[in-house]
């Protein structure tokens, strides 16, 4: 099996139904460290990304992943619009024109999506942002994808199951980029949640592909 723009429409999907459906949790995780918007940010930029979806239908994953960029960009706010769409817009450029993306292809977008985070908001791991669930999820990708049996789903469980254990993670560190650093020792015992929503979105991919 390779990844096609029925994928990525369905990932973003379920991205969506993710999104809302966790949304006050997110809200939640966003209180004590932050400013208690990360839900309603995230809610409202999948939502637009759906209408963007069906107003114009993607013809490649490449081209789905591009829109969404543009819609997270726009729509999001806050830390973490730019920090997204920066993600997004990079694993689209990755996947080019291709109709079909295979294990190799998705290690390397993903990859290229940490890259971008990196790039955008330079926070190094452990500084307890969304950086400590890519990180894994794109380290444990390229592992998946380097192994002669891995197929795209199992490079997308491994990206999935180490971008939630990075997200937990994150719970006992201090916080050094972001809102959550203006509260310095204080941020320690609550989890990150762009780490979260990070978590939620690499998993929705997994729904897709399954
Ligand atoms: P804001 O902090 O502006 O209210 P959100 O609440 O939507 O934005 O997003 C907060 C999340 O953004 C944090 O939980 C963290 O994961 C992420 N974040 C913030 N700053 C950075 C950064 N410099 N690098 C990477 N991720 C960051
Ligand atoms: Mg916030």
């Amino acid at each position: 099996m390779l990844l096609d723009v029925k994928w990525a429409v369905r990932w973003l999907t379920m991205c969506a139904e993710a999104m809302a459906e966790n949304r006050v949790w997110l809200i939640e995780l966003d209180r004590p460290i932050g400013d208690s918007d990360h839900g309603e940010n995230m809610d409202r930029g999948f939502q637009a990304v759906l209408e963007k979806l069906a107003e114009t239908p993607p013809e490649t994953p490449g081209a789905a992943l591009k829109l969404t960029a543009m819609t997270l960009m726009s729509k999001v706010g806050g830390a973490a619009g730019p920090l997204y769409g920066t993600a997004f817009l990079r694993a689209a450029t990755a996947f080019g024109d291709a109709l079909e993306v295979d294990p190799a292809g998705l290690a390397t977008a993903l990859v290229a999506a940490r890259d971008g985070i990196v790039a955008r908001g330079k926070a190094e791991s452990g500084d307890k942002t969304m950086v400590d669930a890519w990180t894994p999820a794109a380290e444990a990708a390229q592992a998946a994808a380097a192994d002669a049996t891995g197929n795209v789903l199992a490079v997308l469980v491994a990206a999935a199951e180490a971008a939630e254990a990075g997200a937990v993670a994150t719970d006992p560190l201090v916080a050094r980029k972001g809102r959550a650093s203006y509260l310095g020792e204080r941020s320690a015992g609550h989890r990150d949640p762009g780490a979260a929503s990070s978590a939620l979105i690499l998993r929705a991919a997994v729904g897709a592909a399954a």
